[in-house]
């Protein structure tokens, strides 16, 4: 039987086996649209590399990587939302994580006052 794991469904986003509403592509990241937004501008900035489930994991392993998810959300905040941004990293189940390939969700546009949104 084989043991190999399912390629994550953004793994499948980045090879452009599942569509989506690209933004940015590098070597090392994809960021993408949100199909179900939680705010006026929700995309996710994603690790390409599958191999880190959640931000804590990546910060551990690669933070090079961790410092460039937030170089390219501050560049994408920029040029969708007056450089103004929340970044979120749901982890774990109960916080709300479904999806366990690292990704910030960044939300801009007007959020709602003395709430952490979503
Ligand atoms: P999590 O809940 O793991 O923090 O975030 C996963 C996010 O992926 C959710 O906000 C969900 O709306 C988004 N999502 C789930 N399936 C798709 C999809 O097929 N395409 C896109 N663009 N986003 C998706």
């Amino acid at each position: 039987m084989s043991t190999t794991a399912e390629p994550s469904l953004f793994s499948r986003i980045a090879a452009r086996e599942i569509p989506a509403d690209i933004v940015f592509e590098n070597e090392r990241i994809i960021a993408f649209r949100d199909i179900a937004p939680k705010a006026p501008v929700h995309l996710l900035v994603v690790p390409k590399t599958a191999e880190f489930a959640n931000v804590t994991e990546l910060a551990a392993a690669d933070p090079a990587l961790l410092a460039e998810v937030v170089a390219v959300a501050q560049q994408l905040a920029d040029e969708h939302c007056d450089g103004q941004y929340r970044l979120v990293f749901n982890t774990g189940a109960q916080a709300g994580q479904t999806i366990f390939h690292v990704h910030a969700h960044l939300l801009g546009g007007t959020l709602t006052e003395g709430t952490l949104g979503q």
